[in-house]
Formats: structure tokens, C-alpha cells, sequence
């Protein structure tokens, strides 16, 4: 529950415990990043000088809102005193019920990361158009007429998807450890994008020979890579095969197993901070209508 006492002292009720009390000024706008765990967000990092030097009278707070809480919280969400706000783990589709509108390529990626509130609450997913800025900036890529092997069918996977193939991707080759998930992702956006051949495979040494022979970029979507002790998913003997570009969306490390294999075979890498930068930039101007100062958000975002 929202309670705004007064336009300078607003008191959000996360829960039970919890009661989080800001003082803005009356006319200052509010932005957040909500999510379970919040604490390791990046995300004000760059969004709060960003808005200075769009010379808002804004600020952008970290929300932690614990699981059980979420739908509790956001029945109100028409009374919270924000402008906008990001969406992350784990609330990116339990979010959507709340929205009054989706943008197209929320609706198709069933997951928003971006909710814009004036007249109507609305949801967007940055994610892919930031995934994508990201692949031109940092590879040089364009994915009309490409081949492509996405490991993963997660979340972040379905962003990556609809990018590639609303960008003309030729042929998108899914492999995941639950193959009938990858099976059931490439059947729904098979219907969306009819242009690119979008097929599902297991997560295999054999499946990934096959399809990494012939591809223009390999895009890891799978949380392998974050933790020390995880597996390498594709030696470096394959990216030998015909030396694809590698993207990674963890950056944190920022040079995983992965990307170390694909660089040892001599391929370009990328890792996914980037990602991050652009699809903040983008609920940025979807909050504000002005172009974003990515410069700046870089800078802070790079900084440590
Ligand atoms: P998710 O929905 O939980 O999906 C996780 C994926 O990883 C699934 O395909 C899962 O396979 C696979 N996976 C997990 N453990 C595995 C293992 N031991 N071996 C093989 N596959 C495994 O997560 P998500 O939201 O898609 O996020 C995935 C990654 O993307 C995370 O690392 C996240 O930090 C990153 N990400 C980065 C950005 C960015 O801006 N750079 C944005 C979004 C996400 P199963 O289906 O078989 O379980």
C-alpha cells in the first residue's frame, strides 16, 4: 500500500515489515528498479546522473519487494507516486496482469521490463532492443540473412529471439538443456516470424557441432558462466569449426569460460554489459520522450 502523506514524504509499504519513507520535493519525479533480490542493481548507478543531466528533477531508487508481497503490492500499483519503473528477476511476467497496455513486443515476448505510468499503465521489453544495439555496437552485427545458435530458453532467450528474428535473422537454432522447452519457444515464435527458421535442439555436444558449423554468431541466454564452478558449455575445438561471433549476456565476470573458449579460437566476443546500458537508455526515453545521455550512463555504469 502507497500512502502519500504529503507531496515532500512518500511511505511505501513493502511489507509487513518493511516501510520504506522517501523525501523528494513536491514536483520531483520518481523512477525505481523492482525486484527480489535488488540490492546488486546496477541499474541507479546509471539512471540517476542520467537524469541529472537530462535536468529532471528526478530520482531512480532500488525497490525490493520479497515474492509473496508482489500482487499485494502492485493491486495499487494506480496509487504508487512513480513515473516509471524496471522490472526484474523474478517479476518480469507476474508484472504484466497489472499493466493496462503492452507494447507489440511485450505482448510477443510475454515478459516486461519497463512500465511507464501516465494516462495508462503501460509495460515494454527493452531488453531485446537493447540486446540488439548492443550486438551492432560491440560486434559489428546485423542479423538479417544470419545463422544463428542461441543456447538457452529462458527468459532472457525470448528477448534475444524476438530481436533477432524481428531483425531478419535467417535461421535461429535453439539448444537447451530442457529440450522441450527450446521445442516449445521455437513452435510459438515460429508463428510470430514465419521468415526465420526457428528450431529447437538439446543441449548437446553432437546437436552443437551441427548448427555451430554454419553460424555468423553464437548467443549464450543460459546463467551458466556466472558462477566460478560452472561447466564450459562450448569448447573451444567448436568455435574452431568456423569461428562465429560470441555474445555472452553475463557480465559479471565479465569474460566468462565461454567467451575465454571462443576467444582462444580466435572469434569476436561481447558480454551483455552493454545490454544493460541500452535497455536502460531506452526506458529512459520511453519515461521521459527525450533522448537518452548514454555517454554519461556508460561512464557510470563502467565506472567502478
Ligand atoms: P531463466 O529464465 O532462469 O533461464 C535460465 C536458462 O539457463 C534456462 O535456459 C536454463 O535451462 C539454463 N540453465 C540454467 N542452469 C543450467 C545448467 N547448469 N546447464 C545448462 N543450462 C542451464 O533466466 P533468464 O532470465 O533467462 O537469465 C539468463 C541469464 O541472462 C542470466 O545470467 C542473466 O543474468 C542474464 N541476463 C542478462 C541481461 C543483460 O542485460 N545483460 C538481461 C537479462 C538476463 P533449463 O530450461 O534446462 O532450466
Amino acid at each position: 500500500m502507497v500512502i502519500l502523506q504529503n507531496a515532500l514524504n512518500l511511505r511505501l509499504f513493502l511489507n509487513e515489515k518493511t516501510t520504506l519513507i522517501i523525501m523528494i520535493k513536491k514536483e520531483a519525479l520518481l523512477f525505481a528498479v523492482i525486484g527480489y533480490p535488488i540490492a546488486h542493481s546496477l541499474s541507479p548507478k546509471m539512471h540517476n546522473p542520467a537524469l541529472r543531466e537530462l535536468g529532471i528533477n528526478g530520482r531512480y531508487m532500488p525497490m525490493e519487494i520479497k515474492p509473496d508481497n508482489f500482487e499485494k503490492v502492485f493491486s495499487e500499483i494506480d496509487k504508487m507516486p512513480l513515473r516509471g519503473f524496471n522490472v526484474t528477476v523474478p517479476f518480469k511476467e507476474r508484472i504484466i496482469p497489472f499493466m493496462q497496455e503492452l507494447s507489440p513486443e511485450a505482448k510477443i515476448i510475454g515478459a516486461v521490463n519497463t512500465v511507464s505510468i501516465s494516462e495508462k499503465i503501460k509495460g515494454y521489453n527493452t531488453d531485446a532492443d537493447g540486446f540488439y544495439r548492443s550486438l551492432q555496437e560491440d560486434l559489428n552485427f546485423s542479423a538479417k540473412g544470419k545463422k544463428i545458435v542461441l543456447l538457452g530458453a529462458g527468459g532472457a532467450a525470448r528477448a534475444c529471439i524476438y530481436a533477432l528474428a524481428e531483425k531478419g535473422a535467417a535461421q535461429i537454432s535453439i539448444l537447451n538443456r530442457t529440450a522441450a522447452k527450446a521445442e516449445a519457444l521455437a513452435a510459438e515464435f515460429s508463428v510470430h516470424f514465419s521468415a526465420s527458421r526457428i528450431t529447437a535442439h538439446a543441449l548437446k555436444k553432437d546437436e552443437l557441432e551441427t548448427v555451430i558449423k554454419d553460424a555468423d554468431l553464437v548467443v549464450n541466454t543460459t546463467s551458466v558462466g556466472l558462477k566460478e564452478s560452472d561447466s564450459l558449455l562450448v569448447e573451444t575445438a567448436l568455435f574452431e569449426l568456423n569461428r562465429p561471433a560470441v555474445y555472452d549476456l553475463i557480465y559479471n565476470p565479465a569474460q566468462t569460460k565461454l567467451l575465454e573458449s571462443a576467444k582462444k579460437a580466435g572469434c569476436k566476443i561481447a558480454n551483455g554489459k552493454n545490454m544493460l546500458l541500452f535497455q536502460g537508455a531506452k526506458a529512459l526515453e520511453i519515461w521521459t520522450g527525450k533522448e537518452a545521455p548514454v555517454e554519461t550512463m556508460r561512464q557510470a555504469l563502467f565506472s567502478e
